[in-house]
């Protein structure tokens, strides 16, 4: 196989920028060092794909390059079914991934389907080329914690300690986001390649040599208000207990251990080393012993909640298997969205994101600084924009993400479209997000979980969020099922729009960035959210029906 990369710099191989940024973006998404399996077009997430096969990959390439700027590519589960006729305004390409009939929705007839090679699991922002690597784990990460930090301690986590388990893929971003918050991690994995892989990368300060070391070094730190992350390798269900039973003065707590998947769980009283053998061999009584586990270390979370801790689920299930495990009051926390988030998606705020065709850093420090200087008042931003050009290593073409709301995107759009046309930008820019936004996802079990209304399942929204952004001028727009939580369990819609330079793209960005973000005002409206009330009020959204 070929090693794909996305073209850089000024030469085309498409027709124009617009087709041209879904070809680098799309083969973005399969680079190395983005892709988690690019042999087999997985971009993330367990089987998330950017294309259904390798027919597939090349046709798509083929028929972006020949694009005309008034044709439409369209795209069924990562394969390319159909060129139409359309207009300049319209999107360059509509993509419906993984999407099924509710009463078929099931992961048994989801497989079939696939195997049958009819369908494809297209995740979030891998099937519609807007992937930019763990940057993006990271931001929302810390994202939460400040969130946390808002709610519970004047804005920053200075002074205060967390304890979380899981150093894995996604769990390793944690203590880099509290010390990022001004805040001390104390985080527990059973795995010391894993805490040793953070510390090497530089998400993770310390690693102490036993939990005595550990407890002295973080609430050293947390006395003396410096920002921390200190590792410790062992079980969460047995450390977080010890922890209570020492009435440790812990003020966060939450979980990322892999505990949605049981056998990806190690219980109490296995050693590491067996802990494959086991699962693959006696799966039941593995599963068992796991909740039991769960339960407990769900017990010591709860019990520092009992205590004053701020307690959450970070979207890994561990309060239903430990349920499962026979503890009631698993879910006497609640889950990070309705706890934190919701505020923000209440504001239209969501993982805005933009990435470099040039391929060139630099261009991505100069729009770091355009956004420093469109919003100097917003410290919490300006914190991250700063650590992220310090601190984070680009995968594949340069990229930058950060959390902008309702009235702000189409800012910083404008002025990245600007900067194209001025040649301060030494190549166009696109500008998207993940699908996990204010207006773009139905899913129960994540971002919609508790609504107000009782709306959880209502999926028209995303799907409206489609339509609108198709009507408004994005350059990519697409529908998708299941991405993060699984086959029935969500409906996500996403958006990529190009910045480059023309007047016409002004035009657009202007509409999509406010549109889009506007869908998580209003539908945070119709729920019932008075935020979401006051922020149509006080920034013009038009809701025909709307109470106040
Ligand atoms: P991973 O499998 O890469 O890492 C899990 C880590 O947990 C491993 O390092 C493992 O050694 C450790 N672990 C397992 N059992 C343990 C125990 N008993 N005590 C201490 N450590 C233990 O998984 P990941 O990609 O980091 O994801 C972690 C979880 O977070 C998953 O359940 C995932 O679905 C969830 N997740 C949620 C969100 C979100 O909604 N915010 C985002 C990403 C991931």
């Amino acid at each position: 196989m070929t090693e794909i990369r996305a073209a850089r710099g000024l030469d085309l191989t498409a027709r124009s920028w617009s087709t041209e940024a879904a070809l680098r973006m799309f083969h973005n998404n399969l680079d190395p060092d983005v892709a988690e399996r690019p042999e087999d077009l997985v971009v993330y997430g367990g089987t998330g794909k950017a294309a259904r096969d390798w027919p597939s990959f090349h046709a798509i390439s083929r028929e972006l390059e020949n694009l005309a700027d008034d044709e439409t590519l369209l795209v069924q589960s990562g394969r390319p079914v159909g060129v139409m006729r359309t207009h300049e305004w319209a999107p360059r390409v509509l993509i419906a991934n993984s999407n099924l009939v509710p009463d078929w929705a099931n992961w048994p007839e989801f497989r079939r389907l696939e195997a049958a090679g009819l369908t494809m699991y297209g995740q979030m922002t891998a099937g519609s080329w807007i992937y930019i690597g763990t940057q993006g784990i990271l931001q929302g990460t810390y994202e939460t914690f400040g969130a946390v930090a808002d709610k519970r301690f004047d804005g920053t986590l200075r002074g205060t300690l967390t304890v979380t388990a899981g150093l894995g893929g996604m769990g390793g971003a944690q203590p880099l986001a509290v010390t990022m918050n001004e805040g001390v991690a104390l985080c527990v994995d059973v795995d010391p390649h894993r805490v040793q892989r953070r510390l090497e990368t530089r998400y993770l300060d310390e690693v102490a040599d036993d939990l005595d070391d550990a407890i002295a070094r973080v609430l050293a730190a947390k006395a003396s208000g410096t920002p921390l992350s200190v590792g410790v390798v062992g079980n969460a269900a047995e450390v977080l207990p010890e922890l209570l039973r020492r009435d440790v003065a812990v003020d966060i707590v939450t979980d990322q251990t892999s505990a949605h998947d049981p056998l990806a769980y190690l219980p109490v009283g296995v050693a590491l080393d067996d802990w494959q053998d086991y699962a693959a061999t006696k799966p039941e009584e593995f599963t068992e012993r796991a909740r039991a586990s769960m339960a407990a270390h769900v017990e010591a979370m709860v019990g520092f909640l009992d205590r004053g801790a701020e307690v959450f689920d970070y979207g890994n299930s561990i309060r239903g298997e430990a349920k499962a495990g026979g503890f009631e009051r698993a879910f006497d926390f609640p889950g990070f969205v309705p706890a934190y988030i919701r505020p923000l998606f209440c504001e239209g705020k969501g993982p805005f994101r933009w990435a470099a065709l040039s391929g060139d850093p630099a261009d991505i420090a100069k729009t770091d600084k355009a956004i420093l200087e469109l919003f100097p008042e917003n410290e919490k931003l300006a914190r991250w924009i700063k650590m992220a050009g310090e601190r984070v290593e680009f995968q594949g073409l340069p990229a930058r993400i950060c959390w902008l709301g309702y009235g702000e995107r189409h800012l910083a759009g404008l002025k990245f479209n600007e900067m194209v046309a001025s040649g301060e930008l030494s190549a166009p820019i696109v500008i998207g997000r993940d699908h996990l936004d204010c207006g773009s996802v139905a899913s129960p079990y994540r971002e919609t979980e508790a609504m107000a209304d009782g709306s959880d399942a209502i999926a028209d929204w995303p799907l409206l969020n489609a339509m609108v952004n198709t009507a408004s001028g994005a350059t990519w727009v697409s529908i998708h099922h299941g991405g993060g939580v699984g086959i029935g369990r969500s409906i996500h819609a996403g958006q990529v729009t190009v910045a480059d330079g023309t007047p016409l793209a002004a035009l657009k960005i202007e509409r999509v960035l406010t549109n889009d973000p506007g869908m998580g005002v209003l539908r945070h409206v119709d729920a019932g959210y008075d935020r979401a009330s006051e922020v149509a009020d006080e920034r013009g959204v038009r809701i025909p029906m709307s109470a106040g």
